[in-house]
């Protein structure tokens, strides 16, 4: 029973079980194995850039789909090319070096998988330029990182969002997530499930690690990519999904009294995924329930990850 809870909380946490496989140093290893220095730039100074990944399983088709490879790693190359970290691999590449480690592991649950571009010198100076490049990818079972049922209570936080001049938004660096932090642990000891955080000019970015969607006049609204957002895997798809469902979409900046008075709010992310908002600031959203056109995205959006509608079977590929 013990050892039990202990497994599913290991589950929730997504920490590594001892049939963890990785890409480290352009070979194939036990996780176990992938260690680094505490000399290393990247740990030092925070140069490096990430994704965060979903694969899905489903049981009736006995396979695990990894969900917008490819377009993970097209973002993961554009944030290289910001932070000048050269990677020998195309898109293709680290999808196909992906889909092995995620083989190795044979992993039959929903996983989550750590790709990382990162300055990998042992030696002390701040800087991007006359250093080396190193990629690693890891992959663990990992269920909801966020309730994904009950609703989020979040408040807007007093921390900016880092700016497009500071440290861009756009590129998802490791550096850059001290910001999500301290939005995250303000929200958490606040009695908040999660945290706003605006823009530098007080409009909303978005969600400490998710975008952000609100329904106002039956019309679905989000950031623009200029709002100091990560331009979001899961926000393309919940556009696509809107647009195919004939909901109307308007990409433009939000104030925050909007918040407060429309109809339906979500949080969307690889990890989030869709992640209704039920108060904000101690106000209620709508009805404070979940409303229709978040159900509805969210029930096209779950079917669509694990391979089960054919129109969107291009966003998944199967892994066994
Ligand atoms: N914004 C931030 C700051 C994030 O860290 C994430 C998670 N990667 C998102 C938005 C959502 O992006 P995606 O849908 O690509 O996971």
């Amino acid at each position: 029973m013990v050892k039990e809870l202990a497994k599913t909380e290991n589950l929730r946490r997504g920490a590594a079980p001892e049939s963890a496989w990785a890409y480290f140093e352009g070979g194939y290893v036990p996780l176990a194995e992938a260690r680094v220095s505490v000399m290393t730039h990247a740990f030092n100074y925070g140069t490096g850039c990430f994704e965060g990944i979903r694969a899905y399983w489903n049981a009736a088709d006995s396979q695990l789909y990894a969900l917008f490879l490819r377009e993970h790693y097209e973002r993961m190359l554009r944030s290289c090319k910001l932070l000048k970290i050269q990677l020998p691999h195309s898109a293709a590449e680290l999808a196909e070096i992906t889909l092995e480690v995620l083989r190795r592991c044979g992993y039959r649950s929903d996983v989550y998988v750590r790709p990382i571009a990162y300055k990998p010198d042992e030696i002390i100076g701040v800087r991007l330029h006359d250093l080396g490049n190193a990629f690693t990818v890891f992959a663990v079972p990992f269920g909801n990182y966020i309730d994904i049922e009950k609703g989020l209570k979040v408040g807007v936080s007093s921390w900016r969002r880092v700016d497009d001049n500071a440290i861009p938004a756009r590129a998802k660096i490791t550096g850059s997530y001290i910001n999500a932090a301290f939005a995250t642990t303000d929200a958490h000891d606040s009695g908040y499930d999660e945290a706003i955080v605006l823009t530098q000019d007080g409009h909303v970015s978005e969600g400490s690690a998710e975008n952000l969607f609100m329904v106002r006049d039956g019309r679905l609204v989000t950031p623009a990519g200029t709002d100091n957002i990560l331009e979001g895997i899961t926000r393309g798809a919940v556009l696509s999904i809107a647009r195919d469902e004939g909901i109307p979409i308007e990409v433009r900046s939000i104030d925050r009294t909007e918040l407060y008075i429309c109809e339906e709010l979500f949080l969307t992310g690889t990890g989030a995924q869709i992640s209704p908002v039920t108060s904000v600031d101690h106000r209620a959203v709508g009805d404070g329930v979940t409303g229709p056109i978040t159900a509805k995205i969210k029930d096209v959006y779950f079917r669509a990850v694990k391979g089960m509608l054919p129109r969107y079977r291009s966003w998944v590929t199967p892994v066994f």
